[in-house]
C-alpha cells in the first residue's frame, strides 16, 4: 500500500513543529520531529564528555547507542538508549549539538535509516531540514517552511521563556545563535537544508499559524 509521506523542512523557529503536529493530528497520521532525535544523540555525546564535532569519538559511540520515538497520545517521546530524554533535549546548548553532531555522516545515514523504516512502515508527518531532499525524496508532499530570522528568534525566545528557560537571553543572542545554526544546517556536505524546487515554499512571517496550518492542508487535499 502507497503510504501516505508528508515532508516539512526549513530553518529552526519557523513554525515547523506546530504546523506538522496540527497537520498530522487533522489526518489522523503519525507526526515525527526527527530534530529529536540529533537532539537525542548531542545529548548522549555531551553527558559521556564527548564534543558532538569530535567525528573520532562520536562515530564509535553510534553503534552502541539506540534512537528511538514513540507516539503518546499524540506527543512523541524520544528514547535515547530506552531512556525518555523528551525534557532534557529541549535546551539551546543541545539544539547547538544537535546541529553539530548532524554534520558527521555517519550520524545522518544512521537516523535517516531509522526515519526511511518508520516511512515505509506508516502514513507520517516527518518535520526536518533533509526529509525532501534526502530521507524521502520519493515523495510527492513537500513543504519548505520558513520565516525571517527576526521573527524565528522573537518565537523562540517566547517559547523558551514560557517554559522558564533561558530567561536571561536576549533578542540578539537568539538571533545570533539562530543565524548561526541556520549556516551550519545549510553549509554542511552531507544532506544539508536545501529548498528543493518540488517543495511548496510557506512563509510564515506575516502568517498565523492557523493560516499556515490550512494552507499546507489544502495543498495536500488537493495532490491526493
Ligand atoms: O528542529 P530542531 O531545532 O530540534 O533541530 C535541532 C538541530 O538538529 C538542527 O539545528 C539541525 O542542525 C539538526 N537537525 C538535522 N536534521 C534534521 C533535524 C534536525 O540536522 N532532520
Amino acid at each position: 500500500m502507497e503510504r501516505l509521506n508528508i515532508a516539512i523542512d526549513g530553518p529552526a523557529g519557523a513554525g515547523k513543529s506546530t504546523i506538522s503536529k496540527a497537520v498530522a493530528q487533522e489526518l489522523g497520521i503519525l507526526y515525527l520531529d526527527t530534530g529529536a532525535m540529533y537532539r537525542a544523540l548531542a545529548l548522549k555525546a555531551i553527558r559521556l564528555g564527548i564534543d558532538p564535532n569530535d567525528a573520532s569519538r562520536v562515530v564509535p559511540m553510534l553503534p552502541g547507542t539506540s534512537v528511538s520515538v514513540r507516539s503518546e497520545g499524540g506527543v512523541q517521546r524520544t528514547l535515547l538508549d530506552g531512556e525518555d530524554v523528551s525534557g532534557e533535549i529541549r535546551t539551546q546548548q543541545i539544539a547547538k549539538g544537535a546541529s553539530d553532531i548532524g554534520v558527521i555522516p555517519e550520524v545522518r545515514v544512521k537516523l535517516a535509516e531509522c526515519q526511511r523504516e518508520i516511512a515505509k512502515n506508516a502514513d507520517v508527518v516527518m518535520e526536518g531540514r533533509e526529509i525532501g531532499s534526502y530521507v524521502i525524496p520519493q515523495t510527492p508532499y513537500k513543504f519548505y517552511v520558513t520565516a525571517s530570522s527576526d521573527e524565528r528568534a522573537a518565537r523562540r525566545l517566547r517559547e523558551l521563556h514560557a517554559k522558564g528557560l533561558e530567561l536571561d537571553k536576549t533578542h540578539g543572542q537568539m538571533k545570533a545563535e539562530i543565524e548561526a545554526r541556520d549556516h551550519t544546517d545549510s553549509h554542511r556536505a552531507t544532506a544539508p537544508l536545501i529548498r528543493v524546487p518540488d517543495a511548496v515554499y510557506v512563509d510564515t512571517t506575516d502568517m498565523s499559524l492557523d493560516e499556515a496550518v490550512n494552507f499546507v492542508l489544502a495543498r495536500i487535499r488537493r495532490k491526493s
